[in-house]
């Protein structure tokens, strides 16, 4: 079959929609139709090599559709079905899987940066040649051929957007301080970046309770944004923000200091902003092969904590549909973080947009494709 899909063919280049061959699910894989994908920075640091990935790729990782046919194997799902996509596509029965910590599984870890499916082979072609899927997903597609895995179920009543958000951002945000953290009612929170996963540690946080909750932002959009989502204060990024957030803090600084950046000079910010015996929780990804300087001589004698957050700690299964289900609550207000619906074809728009500051989230709509 054919499918319509947005890939890079070389670093720097721009992203072109392609029509590429698209093979049948085979054991363990299911067929779905992309409703909606997001567009998440991650894809933007394949376009420009800070994540080496082999090319070309087929882009996007934060995706809902429709199932359309099921390889063999294939039970928890059926042609029909709306489903979210998780671009961790775990194994199940691992050492870590069995730990529900699937994000760390370390059959996918073996496949998916090559851009292959489970069993070492891609399902996409151009002109004969293959074209690798980000994530195990490469979403930004008409129709995508991913594993079981990734299919979780949306609740009815989610709309398709939000249940893309869910695959990502919403995850990686709130999990963050819902799983890793595990932030206590009444703790102060400090959080560096207010994108799409930024505005969803606000609303993580806010949760499990905590207060005061800081979002710090060099663009005023998306600060304003933070504080009519609840934020209690939003701060512009400067140099002395550790200064900023100790001040707000009895002096001490946060309980609770987020990276949502992955920039290095922000991530050791975040360890002078959290108080002696706080934690810092990164999840913002770093460039691979980047440094951050976080001195063992501060975390020693202050007591501080680092965690890594890797989308959220999620079990997806579980985590997708509380999420969902809070959504529909009324409890977890996704709505203001979709910023803009873009076609298949404006793809580049929506990455400039995003480099801008335009946006928080933009949604490519494939409903109709
Ligand atoms: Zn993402
Ligand atoms: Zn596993």
């Amino acid at each position: 079959m054919k499918t319509r899909a947005a890939i890079i063919e070389r670093v720097g280049g721009p992203i072109s929609i392609k029509e590429l061959e698209l093979e049948p699910p085979r054991a363990g894989e299911v067929l779905v139709k992309v409703s909606a994908a997001g567009i998440c920075r991650s894809d933007w640091q394949v376009c420009v090599g800070t994540t080496p990935h082999p090319l070309p790729a087929a882009l996007g990782h934060e995706g809902a559709g429709t199932v359309e046919a099921t390889g063999a194997e294939v039970n928890h799902v059926a042609p029909g079905d709306q489903v979210i996509l998780s671009w961790a596509p775990a194994c199940g029965t691992c050492f870590y899987c069995e730990r529900e910590r699937p994000g760390l599984c370390e059959v996918f870890d073996r496949t998916i940066w090559h851009g292959m499916m489970a069993d070492g082979t891609p399902r996409l072609s151009l002109c004969g040649a293959p074209v690798y899927q980000y994530c195990a997903l490469g979403c930004f597609a008409e129709r995508v051929v991913v594993a079981a895995s990734s299919c979780v179920r949306l609740p009815v009543g989610v709309p398709a957007p939000v249940g893309a958000l869910i695959g990502c951002c919403v995850t990686t945000g709130v999990g963050a301080v819902l799983n890793t953290a595990r932030v206590a009612p009444g703790s102060s929170v400090a959080i560096l970046g207010a994108g799409g996963v930024g505005l969803s540690i606000l609303l993580g946080a806010q949760l499990a309770g905590a207060h005061p909750i800081m979002v710090v932002d060099k663009l005023r959009s998306r600060t304003s944004l933070a504080q009519a989502l609840g934020a209690t204060h939003s701060l512009p990024a400067a140099p002395d923000i550790a200064d900023d957030i100790r001040a707000r803090t009895h002096g001490r600084g946060a309980d609770y200091v987020f990276d949502a950046t992955g920039i290095p000079a922000l991530q050791e910010a975040c360890l002078d902003a959290a108080r002696p015996g706080g934690t810092v929780v990164l999840s913002g990804l770093a460039p691979v092969g980047s440094a951050t300087n976080l001195p063992g001589a501060i975390i020693t004698r202050k007591e501080k904590t680092i965690k890594g957050s890797y989308y959220g700690s999620a079990v997806p299964q579980r985590d997708f549909v509380q999420y969902a289900r809070w959504y529909c609550d009324g409890k977890l207000n996704l709505d203001p973080l979709l910023s803009r619906s873009y076609g298949l074809d404006e793809v580049n728009e929506a990455y400039q947009d995003l480099r801008n500051g335009r946006i928080v989230r933009g949604m490519l709509s494939l409903e109709g494709d």
